[in-house]
């Protein structure tokens, strides 16, 4: 098998990672990523407002649980951030929560001007799968293996290992995002040991497109206040606090509740949007909104309603980093969804493209602090290639009955026995065995994690998996 040895692997070709390849002063950069990333599915709506106001609502979505120093960093970098993109040649226009680069598909064309950089920088790309760990009698990670999609098999030793692979998508049968953000780097990085912090803290979005029609892609913004919802029937079932707030465009305001009303009647019957607009409003919109290219092949009364359904849409929790964006093993970082501490309990939208980019770049100077003295790279003798990867339609469709909006401790037992004695599990069903196990030790209901059992609290202890244990505490 082929052995490459690099001075910085990057795992992820996000916005965290491309960022992160983008800063770094090296001239032995390898970036590996598979074909899918949720960078790229996004509009990377970028929220803008002032400082104080920020961390103000950050920090009371959070749950005030958000590790303070990480919110430092967040803010003191996050008006830089976008200029840094200005740079690049990004242009913005303004959008309803800040601002949105202006193009028909802003990730796509995002990254071809990330890659574009990159060239001139000479980092080496490579398409495929990391599928496991190469361990040293320590049980530190000093390398991966990897599948080339040439089906090629290589294994690569670091001095530095940049995580940028996303979030927990992949575990669901209904997402919003990539199939590739499918958290086996985080799955992988358990079994290795470590620290990770609340993994049952999850977002979900109810306007998955599921229409036959249609790509089955997010929709969001305007279009919503044009629809009325109701089951296969054609009756309503949403109460009428959330149905107004749809209308008005307020419903960021009542968001957990409305996903919950959602997905309750997702679990009894198909959900359809019923388009309530003029042809003219629907031609401007497909024109001139950042989803309106969706429908681009469509009149309004080709549509009429739209089949929608809930889906999961980002991970709240991740990798413990330090300021310094450094994870548990010194010489690995970490940076974007991948990570946990910066939102705390809940997070507010329009964020993870800024933090994405904000650690990605973080990981990148301080790496350039220290690669001058770096020796080269010894392969020892004896190491143990970890994790083994997999999840199976029948696991990702569990993972979304157990684990989506609303939580009961039922379900949720019935899905870990299943899992416990399930032969052979996968790094993704051990990971996921360990969140069923958290969601069920939680005793309230708080930010994003709900359990229909549990009262709710405003304030609550994180959960933190220190080599592979379940520890509840506050702060770091
Ligand atoms: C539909 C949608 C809309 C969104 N809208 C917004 C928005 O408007 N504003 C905002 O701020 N945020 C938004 N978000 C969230 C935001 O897009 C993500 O949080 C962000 O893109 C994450 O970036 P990342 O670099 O951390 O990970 P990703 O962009 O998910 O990249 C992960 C990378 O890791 C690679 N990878 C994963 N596993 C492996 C492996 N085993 N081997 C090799 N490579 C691997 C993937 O191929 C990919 O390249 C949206 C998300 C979605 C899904």
């Amino acid at each position: 098998m082929e052995i490459i040895k690099t001075q910085i692997l990057i795992i992820g070709g996000g916005a965290a990672g491309l960022n992160a390849a983008l800063n770094l002063k090296s001239n032995d950069i390898t970036l590996i990523e598979k074909n899918g990333s949720n960078s790229v599915l996004c509009p990377w709506n970028l929220m803008i407002k002032s400082k104080k106001d920020l961390l103000k609502e950050i920090l009371e979505t959070g749950c005030n649980s958000t590790d303070s120093e990480l919110l430092d960093i967040f803010s003191k970098n996050y008006e830089n951030i976008v200029e840094d993109l200005k740079k690049t040649g990004i242009k913005f226009r303004k959008s309803n929560l800040g601002l949105i680069p202006n193009y028909t598909q802003p990730g796509k064309e995002v990254r071809k001007i990330f890659l574009n950089k990159l060239k001139e920088k000479q980092v080496k790309l490579l398409k495929g799968s990391v599928e496991k760990l190469l361990i040293d009698k320590n049980k530190k990670i000093i390398g991966v293996k990897i599948s080339l999609f040439n089906s090629k098999k290589i294994k690569i030793f670091f001095n530095y290992l940049v995580l940028a692979a996303g979030g927990l998508g992949g575990f669901f049968k209904f997402r919003t995002g990539s199939g590739d953000s499918d958290g086996s780097i985080l799955a992988l990085c358990y079994e290795a040991g470590l620290k990770i912090r609340d993994l049952e803290f999850m977002m979900f979005h109810p306007f998955l497109l599921v229409d036959k029609r249609l790509p089955r892609v997010l929709v969001s913004g305007d279009l919503l206040t044009k629809m009325e919802y109701e089951n296969e029937k054609g009756e309503k079932f949403l109460s009428n606090d959330i149905a107004d707030a749809l209308k008005t465009n307020k419903h960021h305001r009542v968001f957990p509740k409305m996903t919950k009303e959602f997905y309750l009647q997702s679990l009894k019957s198909r959900i359809f949007g019923r388009l309530i607009c003029s042809n003219k409003w629907f031609e401007k919109f497909k024109k001139e909104n950042e989803f309106g290219f969706i429908f681009k092949n469509f009149k309004k009364n080709d549509l009429k309603k739209i089949e929608l359904h809930p889906a999961f849409h980002f991970s709240i929790g991740g990798l413990v980093i330090n300021k310094n964006s450094q994870t548990s093993q010194k010489n690995i970082y970490a940076a974007g969804e991948i990570t946990g501490g910066l939102h705390g309990h809940n997070r507010i939208g329009g964020l993870a493209i800024l933090e994405a980019l904000i650690f990605g770049k973080k990981t990148a100077m301080e790496i350039n602090k220290k690669i001058m003295k770096e020796k080269e790279i010894i392969i020892p003798e004896k190491i143990e290639g970890l994790g083994m990867l997999g999840l199976s339609d029948e696991i990702k469709n569990k993972a979304w009955e157990v684990l989506g909006p609303v939580k009961n401790k039922e379900d949720l037992n019935k899905m870990k026995s299943f899992l416990k004695n399930k032969k052979n599990a996968t790094s993704q069903e051990k990971l996921l065995e360990k969140i069923i196990e958290i969601c069920l030790l939680r005793n309230e209901s708080i930010g994003a994690f709900y359990r229909q059992d549990l009262r709710k609290k405003e304030t609550a202890r994180s959960s933190f998996l220190i080599d592979k244990k379940i520890i509840f505490k506050y702060g770091k």
